[in-house]
This record gives structure tokens, sequence and C-alpha cells, in this order.
């Protein structure tokens, strides 16, 4: 049994399914090894419990490479993945009702729908969703590998920014720089579009970069992550392009400081919501309580928003060690200019070590 497998067996009998179906693409990926677009997994929870991998007969040399050896591989050459499951669950329980947990995050109507349908009088759906993403939210050190070297590479990318300089580059003409810049060092791409706005621009978290040329004596907010070998990162850091007014570097100074507090108490047993509000007390103590309208982070992994998250409703949300995790905060003074400082983080067992390197005293960049 593989050790992806045999932690979900432990959690699906807790939660008393005796199988689990598992449809989201990276779901599968993560627990089968396989990175094709049409593939269905299903687990069963005994302890000696067997895993299925259904693919179709396109994706038959890719999944032959790929799927982990511990399942067993059905090529399916007409008709649905679905209906093959079906068929081997009605097989293995024969004349015994049986329980089979599914993702409702993740299936379509359609797709319950049928699967009611395909399965034996006796068979009981159960909402699983999650079963899976609470496995990924706590990284085995070949994940932390390949997120360490993910958030190097975007180390790399913003000292190559600063020697490139900004000037006379519009926000979308070094949004896109940047992503070329990443794909040439190795990236599979970026993790998400980059985020490149400068002056009131940068008072809103999620700007789109625009066709609009980068003007001196401002504040520019560079938020970029990168895919490589399948793990993403996560990083931002503001810059100033030349002098900028006093009001706006105490601003930077306030950001910093709430950032640089909670990753000082981050540790593991915390919860989401208590990291949020190490962060949260110092900016709503300097007076901008209503300028950090998001939470304080987010896990980061295969993809690039996962679980856990620290935010003030994330009271339930622990924190272990092999977490990784964004550390966040920012503030945001509309029609004026924006601040944030984005650290990729790791919950180790006494408290955290950060994967982003590049400094976050106020640079000037020009
Ligand atoms: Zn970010
Ligand atoms: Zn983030």
């Amino acid at each position: 049994m593989n050790s992806r497998a045999q932690r979900l067996a432990a959690d699906l009998q807790r939660l008393e399914a005796d199988f689990l179906l598992v449809s989201a693409p990276v779901n599968v990926r993560y627990l089968t090894g396989y990175t094709g677009s049409n593939g269905l997994a299903l687990i069963s929870a005994g302890a000696t419990g067997e895993g299925r991998f259904y693919t179709d007969f396109r994706y038959q040399t890719q999944s032959a490479e790929q799927v982990y050896e511990y399942f067993e591989r059905e090529i399916i050459a007409g008709g649905d993945l679905l209906e093959a499951a079906a068929k081997t669950l009605a097989a293995t329980a024969a004349g015994s009702a049986r329980r089979l947990g599914i993702d409702e995050d993740h299936l379509t109507v359609k797709q319950y729908e049928r699967l009611n349908e395909l399965l034996p009088d006796g068979w009981e759906l159960i909402d699983c969703a999650g079963a899976v993403e609470r496995l990924r939210a706590v990284k085995e050190p070949v994940e932390v590998t390949h997120i360490r070297a993910a958030a190097e590479l975007i180390d790399d990318i913003l000292g190559w920014v600063c020697e490139q300089g900004v000037g006379g580059h519009t926000e979308r003409d070094l949004a896109i720089m940047i992503e070329h810049e990443m794909r040439v060092r190795g990236a599979q791409g970026p993790s998400f579009p980059s985020i490149v706005a400068h002056g009131a621009h940068g008072a809103l978290p999620h700007a789109e970069p625009r066709d609009v040329q980068i003007t001196r004596n401002a504040l520019l907010t560079i938020d970029l992550g990168a895919v490589l070998d399948g793990y993403c990162s996560d990083c931002t850091r503001t810059f100033a392009t030349g002098e900028i007014p006093p009001e706006q570097s105490d601003v930077y100074a306030i950001v910093l400081t709430a950032q640089q507090a909670a990753l000082q108490a981050l540790r593991p047993g915390m919860s989401g919501s208590d990291a949020d509000a190490v962060a949260r007390e110092i900016i709503c103590s300097a007076g901008h309580s209503e300028h950090f309208g998001h939470g304080l982070g987010h896990g980061v992994g295969m993809e690039v928003h996962e679980g856990p998250r620290l935010s003030h409703t994330a009271t339930a949300q622990i924190l272990q060690a092999g977490n990784v995790v964004t550390v966040e905060p920012g503030i945001y003074v509309p029609d004026a200019f924006g601040v944030r400082i984005e650290d990729l983080v790791l919950i180790t067992e006494h408290g955290h070590e950060r994967l982003s390197h590049f400094p976050k005293e106020l640079l000037a960049i020009s």
C-alpha cells in the first residue's frame, strides 16, 4: 500500500466510508501520480485496501508510466469511467450494503445521479469532500523540496526584475516579461496570473495588470508564483519607484511589522484565525482596520490556493508541521496606494521556516 493511500484509508474508516471515489484531477494526481485529464481513482478503506485507477485508451501509455504500482489499472475502451468503477464496486461487495464516499465539491449533479443509477441496491453515497485535501495540506519532504525550488525561482525572478528595472514598461508588459522569464528558468508556467500594480491601482488586492506605464515615485506591488515539478509558489513584494510620500513608507513599515509578527507567532497547534489576528491587531491599531480586507494567508501546494486557510473565520483550521502557507498582510488605501508583503513558509515542529528569501525592506526600483 502506498503511504498516501494508507493515510487516506485510515481517514475513510473514521468517516465510515468503505470506499472513496476520487474524481478531481488534482486529487487523482496526488494519489496516483497520473497527470492526464481523464482519470478516476477508487480507494478502499480496509487496512489491506486496494486501489484502482480508471482511464480511457488514449492514456494507456501515459498511465502505464505514471500511475503508482499500488493501483490496479483499468483501461476503458468504450463507455464511461463511472460505469467501470460501479462495476468494480458491485463485484467486490456483492450482496452486502456498502457506503461509497464521494466528493460533493467536485462531482457534478449529473455524475451523482448517474452513480446512484449504476450502483446496485443497498449502496449509500456519503459526502467525503475534503478527505484528499486534508492529506494534501500536510506536505511530505519530497513535496517541500519541490515547493522550496518553486519559491527559490521566484526569489531569482524578483532579483532579475530589479536588475532589468521597470522604467518604460507598462504593468502588462512587465507581467508578461516575468512569466516568460519563469518559463525560461524552467517553470511549467505561472501558478496564477501575475499581479503588477502601481499607484492607486495597488489598492486593489487582485489588480489586473493594465496597459499603463509604470510611473516614478509610486509604490509598485508585484505578486507572482511559479509552477515547478507540479508544485506552486506564491510571493509578493512592494517596491518604491523613486521617492514616495512619508505616509506611504509609514504604511509599508506597518505592513512589514505585521508580517514579521505573524511569522514569529506561527507554530503547530495554532489556529488560522489566531495567526490572522496577530497581523490584524497591528494593522488595526495603526488605524487601518478598514484597509486589510482579506485573510492573512492560504495553503500552497499542487494548487496555489489550498488548505489550511489563515483568516479570521479559520478558527477550526489548526496548523500542523508540514503545512505550507503564505503570510501576506496588506494595507489598501482606496484610490491612493497599496502595500502587500507575502512570504511562503513551512510550518515545522517548533515554528516555521521561511521559503521566500527575497529582501523585505522597502527597495527602490527604477
Ligand atoms: Zn500572492
Ligand atoms: Zn497568496
